[in-house]
């Protein structure tokens, strides 16, 4: 029942809605005891002959009349109750997403895309039945139980009541014990869900690679395996289920013939008329809802807690970075990094060590080396997806972490080689960085990102779809997107991930050249394993095992005759033998 005190927040706030719903549900309740009554009457007028045509006109009117005053509130409450729930949802869904937009790809990595997406669809949905059907249930369920055994015990016969009682308490006990094994049961199978989910998410996502290594066998295999597991941990869910029913049903069933056997005694001693008997009966067929009802809200209650506890456990995963910065704006956009050494946890050796530089605003700086060497650790330290004590990064006058997340992410822009589209249209996907950009500037960093030419030759120009259901774009293109929407957010400072790795050389070259003269406030760090993309930075860093083993100028570091001047000649033999091939 600790679910219902975890959510006391999100009842508190649409506090409105669940008293309507209260008053609704009383109404019903209420509204359900006449017609018992009623036809209780009629049965004594009928048995003693004193009831006439026009008495039970009137008694059926009455029925009717209570049918649809049940029928009214009944509409309203189910709209008032389940649009409360239903925002709940909708609440969790938005933390889920925010917190997932929050989380550094580290604290990322504890959970596969489909074991989120488990938990932002089902366990949602879990706990916004808890918040809907369990509370109407329990309220409900409460409301007719209590009416109608006040009822029978004080209008009718208190004995007859006790005596139809009697098998009340093996119920409840039956019922608390399957409800502490549904819990469990139901932890089991949300969690063999996710793993099912994940596992299909894998192999639909790496579908190509899968039947390039021909891993089809291993594949079906694992799917085979998850698949199977999750069926087995609804099935046992279902099992448990199954016997609230029965249970109900034995009890009501033991009920109705205790109060036949004994309400024929009562009758016979005369101390009950055959009118009150029908009476008690259809008010013991009416606890049998209240019954339903809290066996149905045991179960949606030890489902919901199940769910919120896989909710709240990714939604308290600690972001590696805390939002702990006050500063709203990054003013100046000098940057200037001093990490003495930064080591991923689960490595003995430094990622980076002894890395410095400074990269005055507007300027350019390139991060070259071999595979390994630390370039894109170093990135996301600039980007603030990690803290480490070793770590010293100053944007203007101020050390990132004084800032706020959302402040850092505003004025830092990253372009990882990996481009993330979604499947909407190409404008679509271009204002995710800023919606309220015009047309003109949309159209702009098509140009700066070379891509205006190939939007013109799309059908539909801006408006086309993208991904599965739209245009299949090159991986040029992804790329050469992904950079006009990093533009199109006006960072200041702005990393490059091995972004244009795709894109043929010359137009990287063209790429990066407008850039340098249209956008002059721009800083850039550039990483890029093809070295032609840093040979105009004003300081080029060579990375090697995480440290800094040459640096200077495109012409300082051919002049050193290291590994840059190696690399480099070695790129541009290769250039030159690809254009005589
Ligand atoms: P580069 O971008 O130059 O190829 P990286 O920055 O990706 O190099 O990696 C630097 C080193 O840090 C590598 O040895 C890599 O294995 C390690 N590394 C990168 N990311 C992680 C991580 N998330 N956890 C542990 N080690 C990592």
């Amino acid at each position: 029942m600790d679910i219902f005190w975890t959510l006391r927040g999100f009842f508190r706030a649409h506090w409105r809605s669940y008293c309507l719903a209260g008053g609704l549900l009383s109404g019903v309740a209420v509204l359900a005891l006449l017609p018992p009554l009623i036809i209780g009457r009629v049965v004594d007028g009928i048995v003693a002959g004193t009831l006439d045509a026009a008495g039970l006109r009137l008694h059926a009117l009455g029925i009717v009349a209570c049918a649809c005053g049940i029928y009214v509130c009944r509409y309203f409450w189910r709209r008032t109750l389940y649009g409360a729930s239903y925002l709940l949802s909708l609440e969790l869904r938005r933390d889920i997403y925010r917190h997932l937009l929050q989380l550094s790809p580290a604290a990322l990595a504890g959970f596969p895309a489909g074991d989120l997406m488990a938990r932002a669809t089902n366990d949602v949905q879990a706990v916004e039945m808890t918040a809907g059907e369990a509370v109407l249930s329990i309220f409900d369920g409460l409301m007719t139980g209590l009416l109608v055994l006040a009822m029978m015990a004080l209008v009718l016969s208190p004995t007859l009541t006790l005596l139809a009682l009697a098998p009340w308490p093996f119920m409840s006990w039956a019922m608390w014990s399957l409800g502490t094994a549904l819990h469990t049961r139901f932890d089991t199978s949300q969690a063999a869900f996710s793993t099912l989910n994940a596992v299909t998410q894998e192999s639909v996502g790496g579908l190509r690679a899968l039947r390039g290594l021909g891993a089809e066998a291993h594949t079906e295999r694992v799917f085979g395996e998850a698949s199977d597991a999750a069926n087995a941990a609804s099935l046992a869910v279902s099992r448990i289920d199954a016997r609230y029913d029965p249970i109900i049903y034995l009890t009501v069933g033991a009920s109705f013939v205790i109060s036949v056997g004994a309400g024929a005694w009562l009758i016979d001693a005369g101390r009950f008329t055959v009118g009150q008997l029908t009476s008690f009966t259809l008010y013991l067929g009416q606890l049998v809802w209240p019954m339903f009802a809290f066996g149905w809200m045991a179960n949606l209650v030890q489902r919901g807690k199940a769910a919120w506890e896989r909710i709240r456990e990714f939604l308290d995963t600690p972001s590696a970075v805390p939002d702990t910065g006050t500063l709203a704006r990054v003013e100046d956009h000098r940057l200037e990094v001093h990490i003495s050494s930064f080591d991923y946890p689960a490595r003995d050796q430094p990622a980076l060590r002894d890395v410095r530089f400074t990269l005055e605003a507007g300027r350019t700086v390139g991060v070259v080396g071999p595979t390994g060497a630390g370039k894109s650790t170093l990135l996301a330290l600039l980007a603030r997806f990690y803290d480490a004590p070793g770590v010293r990064i100053r944007l203007g006058q101020h050390d990132i972490r004084e800032y706020t997340l959302d402040a850092l992410r505003d004025a830092v822009g990253c372009v990882p080689q990996e481009s993330v589209l979604f499947s909407a249209s190409l404008r679509e996907n271009l204002a995710l960085a800023r919606p309220d950009a015009s047309e003109d500037e949309v159209l702009q960093m098509l140009r700066l990102a070379s891509l205006e030419s190939d939007v013109a030759g799309f059908p539909a120009g801006l408006d086309t779809e993208v991904g599965e259901r739209g245009v299949t774009l090159s991986g040029g293109q992804r790329q050469r997107l992904c950079l006009a929407r990093a533009l199109l957010a006006e960072c200041r400072l702005l990393l490059l991930d091995d972004s244009l790795s795709a894109v043929d050389a010359e137009t990287e070259h063209a790429i990066l050249a407008a850039l340098e003269s249209h956008t002059r406030h721009l800083s850039r760090v550039i990483v890029s394993h093809r070295l032609s993309a840093v040979q105009a930075a004003d300081e080029i860093l060579v990375l090697r095992e995480g440290a800094v083993a040459e640096r200077g100028t495109h012409p300082e570091l051919l002049a050193q005759g290291g590994w840059y001047a190696e690399t480099w000649r070695y790129q541009q033999l290769a250039a030159v033998a690809e254009r005589l091939a």
